[in-house]
Parts: C-alpha cells; sequence; structure tokens
C-alpha cells in the first residue's frame, strides 16, 4: 500500500497498488509478484504481443516462470518446488495474466492443473516424483487432456477413451481429446480415461500420466479468435505405458477431479480472467488520461460517462478478485497452507473437496467480468483501440475464452443453481438419473400403438442382454 508500482524504469501506466488487495500477500509473495511484474516487462508481454502476431509458443516467457521457481510452485520443497500456498498462485495468473501474457497463463493454468493432479497423488510413486523434481530445472511443461469431441465442455465425460491392461505390468491407453493448451509443446500430459474394468459408468475414471513421445499433438494447429500462443489443439493417445503411470488406483478419476483438478483449474481461472479484466483498465486508464478533446479541454478520463463506466467496471472486477482470494484462503486454511503432502500422510483427506461448488463460482465471475469489462474498455478508446497497437484489441480477444473454457458460464451456472436448488446429487455429473417425470410426461403422450412400439423395443433389448 502506497508503494508505486514500476513498469521497467518507469511509474507502471495502469491500476496502482492501492487498487490491488496486496493484504492477502505475505512478504515473501509480495517480493515475489514485484519480480513477476519485472519478468512480465522484461520478457513476458513482449512475447505476448510477438505470439499473437505469429502464434508462436511462448517458451522464452515459460522459461522465465521457471527461473523464478514457479513452474513448481506448488510443489512441496522436498521434491524441489517453492511449496506455494493457494493465495500463492492465485496471485501469480492474476499477475502474468494481467501484466504478461493471457495466453502463458492459459498454459500456466493446465499446466498447473496437472501438476496438482500428480501431487494428489505423489506418494510412493518414484515416477510421479521425478517428474516434479524436473519441472523448473528442465522447464518441463505438462498440461491437462481432458475435453473429448464428443462431450465438449463436460470435460470430465471422457467417451472416446479407454484402457485395458497388458500382461502383468502395463497400460494400453487410448484417448482422444478435442482441445489440449500446449498440444504438440507440453513434455508430459496428465488424462483421464474410462477405468480398466469400465461397466458402462462414466464416474468411473482413471488417470494416467504421459510423455511427449506418447502423445500425438497437433503443433502450429492453433487459428483462433485470441489466446494466439496456447496452441491449443487435439490430442490423440494410443500408448503403452507401465504401470506406474496410472496416477492413483483405478477408478480414482472422479476423487482426483473434485480435490484436485477442479479446485485448482477454477482458483486459477478466477485469478487470470481477474488479470485479463484488469489488464483492459490498466490499458483504458493510460488511454483516456492521455487523449484529450481540444474543443473542451478535456480528456476521455474527464467525462462523466467514463467515470460511470470504469467505476462499474472496478467494482465488478474488484468483487471478483476478493472473491478468488477469499476462495484461495479458505482453501489455503483446510490444507494446511496448501501443503500437498497431506494426501501423502492421508491418502483420503479431500479437504478441498467441500469447496468446490465455491470454486466454479470464482471462474464464472471472472471469467464473465472479464468479457464484458474488456468490452466496456474497447469504448473507451473509441476508433483507435481498432489499432493493434495500443493492444487492447488483443486482451479483448484473449477474454473471450475463459466463458467458454469448461465448464463453459452457462454449463457452470446451471451447475450452481441446480445444486442450490435441488441438492449435490441432481447435479448429476455423468448424466447417470432416470428424470421420471418428463419420462412418464413423454410416456402419456403416446397412443396405444406408440407405447406398443416401446415396450417391443424395450423387450428385445433386454433379450438381447440376457443372451
Ligand atoms: C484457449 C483454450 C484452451 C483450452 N485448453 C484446454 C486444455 O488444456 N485441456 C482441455 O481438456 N480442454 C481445453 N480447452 C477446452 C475447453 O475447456 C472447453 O472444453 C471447450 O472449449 C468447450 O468447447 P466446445 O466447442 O466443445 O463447447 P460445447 O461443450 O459444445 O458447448 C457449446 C455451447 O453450448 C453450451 N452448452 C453446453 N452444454 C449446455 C447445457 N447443458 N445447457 C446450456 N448450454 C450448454 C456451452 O455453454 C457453449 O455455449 C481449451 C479451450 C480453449 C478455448
Amino acid at each position: 500500500m502506497g508503494m508505486a508500482k514500476t513498469w521497467g524504469e518507469d511509474e507502471f501506466f495502469g491500476l496502482g497498488y492501492d487498487f490491488d488487495p496486496q493484504w492477502y500477500l505475505t512478504d515473501e509473495q509480495l517480493a515475489l509478484q514485484e519480480r513477476l511484474i519485472k519478468a512480465c516487462h522484461d520478457v513476458i508481454r513482449p512475447q505476448a504481443i510477438q505470439s499473437d502476431r505469429t502464434c508462436e509458443y511462448p517458451w522464452p516467457s515459460l522459461e522465465a516462470l521457471a527461473e523464478l521457481g514457479l513452474l513448481g510452485a506448488i510443489i512441496p520443497k522436498k521434491y524441489g518446488g517453492r511449496a506455494e500456498n493457494h493465495v500463492g498462485i492465485a496471485m501469480v495468473a492474476e499477475t502474468l495474466a494481467r501484466y504478461g501474457c493471457p495466453s502463458t497463463a492459459v498454459v500456466y493454468a493446465m499446466h498447473m492443473v496437472s501438476v496438482a493432479a500428480l501431487l494428489f497423488r505423489a506418494g510412493g510413486n518414484e515416477e510421479i516424483q521425478s517428474v516434479l523434481r524436473r519441472i523448473d530445472r528442465d522447464v518441463f511443461v505438462g498440461s491437462a487432456s481432458y475435453t473429448d469431441p464428443e462431450t465438449g465442455g463436460h470435460f470430465w465425460y471422457p467417451k472416446i477413451s479407454n484402457v485395458t491392461r497388458v500382461g502383468d505390468d502395463k497400460w494400453h491407453v487410448v484417448k482422444k481429446s478435442a482441445f489440449t493448451s500446449s498440444s504438440g509443446y507440453a513434455r508430459w500430459m496428465v488424462t483421464q480415461t474410462t477405468s480398466p474394468d469400465f461397466q458402462g459408468d462414466y464416474s468411473d475414471l482413471s488417470v494416467f500420466l504421459l510423455y511427449g513421445d506418447e502423445i500425438q499433438g497437433s503443433p502450429g494447429m492453433w487459428d483462433a479468435l485470441g489466446m494466439h500462443g496456447n496452441q491449443s489443439g487435439p490430442v490423440k493417445i494410443d500408448a503403452v505405458v507401465p504401470m506406474d503411470r496410472m496416477v492413483g488406483p483405478p477408478g480414482d478419476g472422479a476423487a482426483s477431479n473434485d480435490e484436485a483438478v477442479d479446485p485448482l483449474a477454477m482458483i486459477l481461472f478466477g485469478a487470470m480472467y481477474n488479470g485479463i479484466a484488469l489488464a483492459s483498465m490498466d490499458l483504458a486508464k493510460s488511454y483516456t488520461t492521455k487523449r484529450k478533446h481540444v474543443q473542451y479541454a478535456r480528456s476521455i478520463a474527464d467525462y462523466p460517462t467514463t467515470h460511470d463506466t470504469y467505476g462499474r467496471a472496478l467494482i465488478d472486477v474488484q468483487a471478483s478478485r476478493l472473491y478468488t482470494f477469499a476462495m484461495a484462503e479458505q482453501l489455503d486454511r483446510v490444507t494446511e497452507n496448501g501443503d500437498w503432502t497431506l494426501h501423502e500422510r492421508d491418502p483420503e483427506a479431500m479437504p478441498r473437496t467441500d469447496y468446490a461448488v465455491w470454486c466454479f463460482k470464482a471462474k464464472e465471475i471472472a471469467a464473465r467480468h472479464a468479457s464484458e469489462v474488456s468490452d466496456k474498455m474497447l469504448q473507451l478508446f473509441g476508433g483507435a483501440g481498432y489499432g493493434r497497437h495500443l493492444e487492447i484489441e488483443r486482451i479483448l480477444r484473449d477474454s473471450k475464452a475463459g466463458w467458454l473454457m469448461g465448464p463453459s458460464n452457462e454449463i457452470t451456472r446451471q451447475l450452481v443453481g441446480r445444486w442450490a436448488l435441488l441438492g449435490s446429487e441432481a447435479v448429476d455429473w455423468w448424466n447417470q438419473r432416470v428424470d421420471e417425470g418428463v419420462l412418464h410426461s413423454e410416456l402419456g403422450k403416446l397412443d396405444s400403438a406408440g407405447k406398443r412400439e416401446i415396450i417391443d423395443k424395450l423387450s428385445a433389448e433386454l433379450n438381447d442382454g440376457a443372451k
């Protein structure tokens, strides 16, 4: 508080620390944030502009993050990480997206989610532990390959996947993903398939670790509205891997989602889309205070309508930031300050799971505001905002991805609303509950012939099953 925010040698062009909830951060995290802002100035933001033009994968930015020990941010010290808590990585994701590069922030979030999936089941698995030790040292970027082409944003529903046992000591993993960040660039990935003894229950999922040479990615194929450096593309997996590449026991997928993947992903997305909204506000502050209309001797920032637009945007974004940081702080409270070794001591522990629905809300509110606020900020620029050199159009394009990243904001609102009104069971993640009301209502519309047709069809199915 009261400290000047710098950008290279100059004062920062956007909102100062007075508008940041710095009270959530420890002295060490404040110092880390300053170093990250410097890396954004020196490397990551110039690379963001370059990647936006050429779609190149932002390796220099990821190297800069590895130098700060941030690729392994949440990894316990015993595996060579920083042991950063949830508040710390929320700060990192927000700072990276705001001052640096939204595409790199998505790459970072998906990397961190896959690290979390490994940490959840690192105990007793030396292969996983060896990956954790390499993360910062080798810029060993991972990703989480979940979204299935047939089920889309319901990413926990891997229809096109299976795994079979090969002999006594191998798994044959088959999976198709529609989108995966860092496709063709990530050096390893975590993915989910249906379990080895799958019987049609899609909540029976298993988790796997695969290395780059076991994954068919699609480097250089990403051609999209925004997030040009993200290189999100299809992934195919058809690989025979050793037993210890299953992360956790067979059937651990739902627990992995509830305890590691979802809470982490939603907090990181919340934080990074808050960062994107702030990036647009920083640019708008700089532009509107400089751009003069000589006929009135006023800048755009002098108009009362601008105050209204900017004030409202700031209030919305601050509410979203406080929500994300408050949730991150609560996760710290229930996890011994973000200590992932608690899962090694007690593999049954699921302290984040109770807060999953709270974490989903963090993503929805942040992605909604990022999309709406960056839109409003573009309006403040007028026609000039269309020009690439002012950067607002890049931020606006990047902001749109949050709304549709799984679960999309529509799916998230339905999930939260249904859960709140009808209870957690009603969420019915894997579409297993029979809606008796609808079933009877539809059957009631049929005449006798229609009913007989259904009876015949069902009888045939039952007879087939009995054979
Ligand atoms: C930049 C980027 C990076 C990504 N990175 C990864 C990654 O690393 N790993 C990964 O696994 N995935 C990744 N994804 C995929 C992402 O998480 C989503 O799963 C994907 O974008 C969903 O797109 P879709 O076309 O399949 O949407 P669909 O699921 O087909 O949805 C289309 C529309 O239908 C709406 N909709 C869906 N269901 C309902 C419903 N029940 N009621 C009302 N409306 C509904 C949605 O809200 C949306 O508006 C990435 C996506 C992007 C854009």
